[in-house]
């Protein structure tokens, strides 16, 4: 793939949204990259090109039977006006596992890199620089080729596009979240695709997730789909527990998704010497831990939200208030720790933010 990209500029750019009242995923910026796949040809024609609908045939592939794959990443704005992005590399490999098992080729990891950051670097005025507020972007690939018949596609479009988003949390206190215990649906089973990020594993996630907002709660969490006994992770996010002063999170078993911010919460937590495991997670010993008052702090971790205190777990009418739903001292230090790299606010000693032009 030609490492220079293509760049048609759009005729006439948006106005901004209001920095202060940014929704998520509800404003796009002027301008996509581009990417196409056909049999003869590879992955070719990198371009950006002005954000606009995309003309698909009905037949396409994607409709039919999901070939469709993402990532999910931000842009950020230190106070000193640079544009920062937090560990691509690792974004653009996950791209490309999750390709691997939905039957997708793969992409020359270094040229998506380059088309990302021409486009991050062309709508650069696109990142806010709001408190707390940040640049999201979202690449993806869906199957193209007008075909009804069942196997993988011929042709694909894999794209990039942004959208300004706002802080996540409206003030610098984290809000705990009510987590339902799911023990009736699962999301993934090992063998299938719940390591991978495809988007079929959300459309599976709905019903669950509706079902907790019907009775009160944020999101779910999900179980292993065998014994509906072991923690799995949380809607979009992996999750952690500090108990009796040690950190332990699931063990990435095939059917968790291997976040980034998971991963990076890992290796701080390891820079501080402060101990963490992976490995399996019992609901029954966490409920267990509860009630000897062992169960000092949960908090899942994603992109989105970089750590999402727990206030309240309910396993099957069981409730479990952690640390009096309140934030824990831990959970801040990894978030401030976190964010103040994502911004450029604080050293980055782990060679994790890549800087724009
Ligand atoms: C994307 C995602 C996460 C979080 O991954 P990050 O790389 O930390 O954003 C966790 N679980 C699921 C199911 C996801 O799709």
């Amino acid at each position: 793939m030609n490492k220079v990209v293509e760049f048609m500029k759009a005729e006439k750019l948006k106005p901004k949204p209001d920095p202060t009242a940014l929704q998520f995923g509800k404003h796009f910026t002027d301008h996509m990259f581009v990417l196409d796949y056909s049999q003869d040809r590879g992955w070719h024609s990198p371009r950006i090109a002005p954000y606009e609908p995309l003309t698909l045939d009905p037949a396409s592939l994607v409709f039919h039977y999901g070939q469709a794959v993402f990532e999910g990443l931000k842009a950020y704005r230190s106070p000193d006006g640079r544009v920062l992005l937090f560990r691509p590399e690792q974004n653009v490999k996950r791209l490309n596992d999750t390709c691997k098992r939905m039957c997708i080729p793969p992409l020359d990891e270094e040229a998506v890199l380059e088309g990302l950051k021409q486009l991050i670097e062309i709508e650069q005025d696109w990142v806010p620089d709001q408190e707390g507020t940040a640049l999201y972007i979202r690449p993806f690939i869906v199957a193209t080729e007008p075909y009804l018949g069942v196997r993988p596609s011929n042709a694909y479009k894999f794209l990039i596009i942004l959208s300004p988003v706002g802080a996540y949390y409206s003030s610098e206190q984290l809000s705990p979240v009510k987590i339902y215990v799911e023990d009736e649906y699962v999301r993934a089973a090992k063998g299938g695709v719940g390591h991978v990020k495809t988007s079929g594993n959300y459309a599976a996630s709905l019903l669950a997730q509706k079902k907790a907002q019907e009775l009160g709660y944020d999101q779910v969490l999900w179980l292993d789909a065998k014994e509906k006994k072991y923690v799995e992770e949380v809607g979009s996010m992996n999750i952690f527990f500090k108990i009796n002063g040690e950190v332990i999170t699931p063990e990435l078993n095939g059917s968790i998704l291997k976040g980034i911010t998971r991963q990076s919460t890992l290796e701080l937590l390891d820079h501080w010497g402060i101990p963490v495991r992976e490995e399996r997670v019992s609901m029954i010993d966490l409920y267990q831990a509860y009630q000897k008052g062992e169960l000092e702090e949960v908090f899942g971790t994603g992109t989105a939200v970089v750590i999402s205190p727990v206030g309240e777990l309910n396993w099957n009418g069981r409730k479990m208030v952690i640390n009096q739903f309140k934030t824990g001292e831990l959970s801040y230090k990894i978030y401030d720790s976190i964010t103040n790299i994502q911004y450029g606010k604080q050293h980055d000693p782990f060679g994790w933010t890549v800087e724009i032009n």
